[in-house]
């Protein structure tokens, strides 16, 4: 498993941040693939949204500018 950061976003998503590969993933020079769930290093708390839910909030405002 490779390592990873999670962030914790205000909005309840978390986002998983690549860090580092495992002896396997370096190996092959490529990250473990999607699915097998990482190894978490640290969980930082953000206290903004994620991306995502950023995005949704400003095409939910653009909606209003007609
Ligand atoms: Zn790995
Ligand atoms: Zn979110």
């Amino acid at each position: 498993m490779c390592f990873y950061h999670a962030y914790t976003h205000r909005c309840g998503h978390t986002e998983m941040v690549f860090q580092q590969l495992c002896p396997h993933g370096q190996m092959y020079q490529q990250k473990c693939p999607r699915g097998q769930e990482g190894k978490i290093l640290t969980t930082v708390k953000v206290e903004y949204a994620c991306a995502n839910c950023l995005i949704k909030v400003c095409r939910f405002l653009n909606s209003f500018k007609i």
